[in-house]
């Protein structure tokens, strides 16, 4: 035997198609030990003078400590942000207000790949999808907004916009970023101030983008940032110096604070929970429909508010369409969301995958068929294998809840009226999914279907000029494109009223 031969003889055989790991460098962030509060331009020691940890939910260790603003922290972030308001910001020009906007924009596309690496630490997602979803978006928003800042006379003419004042901006876990730059820009470019609450698992983007505002210039106080948990947020929504409150999260605590503010005259926008149906009919395009349902309900481990959750399948392609699904869950990569080559990253936090866990064995006991792909999972951590359920039924809690991870539930039909009488069987209604050959069967269900946002051909596409929102328990008000703008302003009727 030659050298050669004995070498060979020794080297690993590739089993299959595998991919090497290819994580993303992570020194690329500097983490503090600890975080105050943002508030009037600096960062503050919390008068509450308590602080938690914040994890990286795939190796369930801490990342840093963030201060837990009590109520004497949201009063001064309060004071400062209406300080700002009353003393140059509503007055400044609104080309001048435009200039930060761009700049914010600028910063986070300098910035991207630090944010990006940061936002996948300290929230679970993906490398790839905070790089070239969360990040990109994030940057289009302030960029589109920033457009509108000097132009609201034309964007609501004879309406004579002016700012409200101070917005109360409560985010969840999801898009920690992307949902501060939903809520952030109109803000801004509306001339208002904002005191921002992001979620307590996931802080950090929020605490970066901070140092964001410092290199724009930004004057002090025009945005305020707190951390905390829920007891911080219901402080914020009490609090009297506040105009308005913005919220994303889940029902039950938007019915909570839709409670709070009756009668207060505090104008309020809920984003809350969906269940959306993902609807496939017979003459779809059954490759792409299935990229669009793993799009629908795997992107971002499922921690989607307008993730596909239900898919509707039309019964004669049931068969080939669930067969195809399976062979792609095969293929999912689940693990370091550092890693460029993952599909799946871990779950947000342990109560979320407690809920998770608890929603997919109610499945099993309803009587639900699940599936999940073989996948060898990280040992510590937080992390769910992507699952299918075949065999519900309407009433069963995995077709009514929104489970908020990858978790699939698969419902058939026969007619389009059935389709769509399936799909509006919800109490929520925030989006929807239609995959058809013909143009005009999308038209016609998509006006019936009762959903905020409906995508045809394709799911989970987000553009900063589109307006976002719901209906029934999924919400109210809209935000992105100029819907998203009207919120933040007071708008004259008077002339549109004859008067
Ligand atoms: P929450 O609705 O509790 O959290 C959303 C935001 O509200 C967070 O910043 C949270 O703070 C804050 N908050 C919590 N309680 C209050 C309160 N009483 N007053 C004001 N603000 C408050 O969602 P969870 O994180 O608890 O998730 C629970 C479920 O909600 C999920 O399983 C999912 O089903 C759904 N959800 C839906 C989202 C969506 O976009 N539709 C987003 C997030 C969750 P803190 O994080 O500190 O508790």
């Amino acid at each position: 035997m030659t050298d050669l031969e004995r070498r060979q003889d020794r080297s690993p055989v590739p089993s299959g198609w595998d991919y090497a790991p290819a994580p993303e460098a992570r020194d690329i962030v500097t983490l503090e030990e600890r975080y105050g509060l943002y508030v009037g331009g600096d960062l503050v020691e919390p008068r509450s003078g308590e602080y938690f940890p914040t994890l990286d939910p795939s190796r369930e260790e801490p990342l840093a400590e963030v201060a837990q603003a009590g109520k004497e922290d949201v009063d001064l972030a309060v004071r400062a942000a209406r300080d700002a308001f009353e003393n140059g910001w509503s007055d400044i020009s609104p080309a001048e207000r435009a200039k930060y906007l761009f700049r914010i924009a600028r910063i986070l596309q300098e910035r991207s790949r630090e944010f990006a690496v940061l936002e996948s630490l300290n929230g679970g997602k993906p490398i790839r999808e905070s790089r070239d979803v969360d990040l990109p978006l994030s940057a289009a928003h302030f960029f589109y907004y920033a457009g509108w800042a000097d132009k609201l006379e034309y964007a609501f003419p004879h309406r004579r916009p002016k700012p409200i004042g101070v917005a109360g901006q409560i985010i969840p876990w999801n898009f920690p970023l992307l949902m501060l730059a939903w809520k952030v820009a109109p803000a801004l470019a509306a001339g208002n101030t904002v005191v921002l609450k992001p979620a307590e698992t996931t802080p950090l983007s929020a605490l970066l983008f901070a140092d964001v505002l410092r290199q724009a210039e930004l004057p002090p106080g025009v945005v305020n940032i707190i951390t905390g948990d829920g007891s911080t947020g219901a402080e914020l929504v009490k609090n009297e110096g506040v105009d308005k409150i913005a919220f994303t999260g889940s029902t039950e605590v938007g019915k909570a604070i839709q409670r709070e503010l009756a009668g207060t005259g505090k104008k309020l926008t809920l984003e809350l929970g969906g269940k959306a149906a993902n609807i496939i009919f017979d003459d779809a395009a059954l490759d792409q429909a299935v990229e669009g349902i793993v799009n629908g309900i795997y992107f971002n481990q499922g921690h989607v508010c307008c993730a596909g959750s239900r898919l509707l399948v039309q019964e004669s392609i049931y068969e080939p369409v669930i067969e195809k699904l399976k062979q792609r869950l095969r293929t999912l990569r689940v693990g370091d969301p550092l890693d460029k080559n993952t599909d799946v990253g871990a779950i947000n936090s342990k109560q979320q995958l407690d809920k998770i866990k608890e929603l997919v064995a109610s499945g099993e006991e309803e009587g639900a068929e699940i599936y999940q792909p073989p996948c060898r999972l990280p040992e510590k951590g937080y992390w769910f294998v992507p699952t299918v359920f075949t065999n519900v039924a309407q009433s069963y809690r995995i077709a009514q809840e929104e489970i908020f991870g990858p978790v699939l539930s698969v419902l058939t039909f026969r007619t389009p009226d059935e389709a769509v009488e399936k799909a509006n069987n919800t109490p929520y209604g925030l989006s929807a999914g239609v995959w058809t050959e013909k143009g005009s069967r999308i038209l016609s269900i998509a006006q019936r279907l009762r959903a905020g946002v409906i995508w045809a051909n394709t799911y989970n596409r987000f553009d900063p000029t589109s307006p976002f929102g719901g209906y029934k328990e999924s919400g109210f008000g809209r935000e992105g494109g100029l819907h998203g703008l009207e919120p933040y302003l007071e708008l004259d009727d008077s002339e549109t009223r004859g008067g």
